[in-house]
């Protein structure tokens, strides 16, 4: 018997039997050894995961379910590149393991996928993070770097909002004209 940690082979459950109540099995787990890497350079994993389980036994199968997971992550935000802290999780964990008893469990896989379908497509450090200067290239959160930039959309699309909202002062101008 060798106690190996395997890469990619850390969370595994011993099923034997298991009180009709079923078990709660918590515990951490860094990223790596979870086989998650990042290879665009987008994320940062200083922080292990933290995984709440509960582990319950139907016949032969072992059920997991009310299962939360969570990790704290540093995430490049898309318009000004900084890296910020980022927190993923779920408590969508359910599987079922078939006819296992006696046989040990490896939940690692599944445990990798239920993690990263949090993880998102778009990172933003703030929802109006102002992102980088087109010009110099200036972290325009930092200040103003005082190029001539072209208008903002935001601002574009403030200014579609305000002309859509209805003005009762160009009512009562229009009421003025007409007498
Ligand atoms: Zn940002
Ligand atoms: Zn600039």
């Amino acid at each position: 018997m060798s106690g190996k940690k395997e890469k990619g082979r850390v969370l595994q459950y011993h099923v034997m039997d298991l009180p009709s109540q079923g078990v709660d099995w918590e515990g951490t787990v860094s990223m790596e050894e979870l086989d998650i890497a990042d290879d665009d350079g987008r994320f940062e994993f200083p922080e292990e995961l933290s995984f709440k389980l509960h582990l319950s036994q139907l016949g032969d199968d072992l059920l997991v379910s009310s299962g939360h997971l969570a990790v704290k992550i540093r995430a490049m935000c898309d318009r000004c590149t900084e890296f910020f802290d980022l927190k993923l999780e779920t408590d969508d964990v359910c599987h079922r393991y078939e006819k296992v008893t006696g046989e040990v469990v490896d939940l690692t896989d599944d445990i990798r996928e239920d993690i990263l379908i949090v993880f998102p497509q778009s990172c933003l450090c703030s929802e109006d993070c102002r992102g980088l200067c087109p010009v110099c290239g200036a972290n325009l959160n930092e200040g103003d770097c005082g190029c001539e930039r072209p208008e903002e959309e935001e601002d574009d699309e403030e200014a579609e909002e305000a002309s859509e909202r209805p003005n009762p002062w160009a009512a009562l101008d229009k009421l003025k004209l007409d007498n």
